[in-house]
């Protein structure tokens, strides 16, 4: 399995940063399949620098929950691969699986039916035929003979958080989320859990997000091995290091920072 980060910062951008942070995605490479895990703004490009053909992959495509910074580059990946029928020649894209928390079938209504400038969506080029979409909310998801994806729901505005398991290895992703110990369940003895680490300390900590002696808690709770952070807010930049001291003195698990294009195999 290779990880591939395409996306680590938040909403905001941060020009200062050391390394770029755009919206949340990760790519995830098993054989020859790959699996998208959210797809903010500018996904696509991170894609295509990789030379990697967006008519075909991803093959699947997991949402955390439907805030912005997380999926808006689903609208053009579905209007690709169905133009793609009428521009080249190498056929329609390939059908996407899309899993999601509750509402997905709707927000696809509203997005591609009900905005009357995107109507179009549905009227000329049925978005259907390019989309596979499955509602979740707990336990396995999704399994095929080489991989198996199982999640469970977490503390941000109707949140899911993911786990891969994949050849004896695991692979968790938190999404954005409060303090919730569900994910230590989930997360129990993973490898590697992604875990967003929106602020950089108690004080700054604001909304359903985590900072470092919060996500220690949990690592200690689910014995996770390694954790990796993600979704930074500028005001953690500058911070990197006070942050992994803090949580490498509350817990024994390895810990490192994301930061776009940066990959790693398990
Ligand atoms: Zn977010
Ligand atoms: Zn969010």
């Amino acid at each position: 399995m290779r990880i591939t980060f395409l996306g680590t910062g938040s909403i905001i951008p941060n020009p200062k940063a050391r390394y770029m942070r755009s919206y949340s995605s990760i790519l995830i490479e098993i054989g020859g399949e790959k699996l998208l895990f959210d797809i903010g703004p500018g996904t696509l490009t991170k894609l295509h620098t990789l030379k990697i053909n967006t008519q075909i992959h991803p093959d699947f495509l997991f949402l955390t929950h439907y805030h912005i910074d997380h999926t808006l580059d689903y609208i053009p990946l579905v209007k690709s691969r169905h133009f793609n029928q009428k521009t080249c020649d190498i056929g329609i894209g390939k059908p996407l699986k899309v899993f999601g928390p509750p509402g997905l079938k709707r927000w696809n209504k509203d997005i591609f039916h009900n905005v009357r400038e995107w109507d179009y969506m549905s009227k000329e080029l049925n978005y259907r035929e390019v989309t596979n979409c499955t509602e979740i909310k707990t336990g396995t998801i999704t399994t095929t003979k080489n991989w198996k994806v199982s999640c469970c729901a977490i503390d941000h505005d109707n949140g899911i958080a993911f786990r891969l398991d994949s050849n004896g290895k695991s692979f968790v992703y938190s999404g954005d989320m409060g303090y919730d110990e569900r994910i230590c369940k989930l997360g129990k003895n993973a490898d590697v859990v992604v875990i967003e680490c929106s602020f950089p300390d108690k004080k700054s900590l604001n909304g359903k997000h985590l900072e470092p002696e919060l996500i220690a808690n949990l690592a200690k709770i689910g014995n996770f091995k390694s954790i990796i952070l993600t979704h930074l807010y500028p005001i953690v930049h500058g911070k990197e290091k006070s942050i992994i001291k803090t949580i490498q003195e509350l817990t024994d698990c390895k810990v490192s920072i994301a930061h776009d294009f940066k990959t790693s195999a398990l």
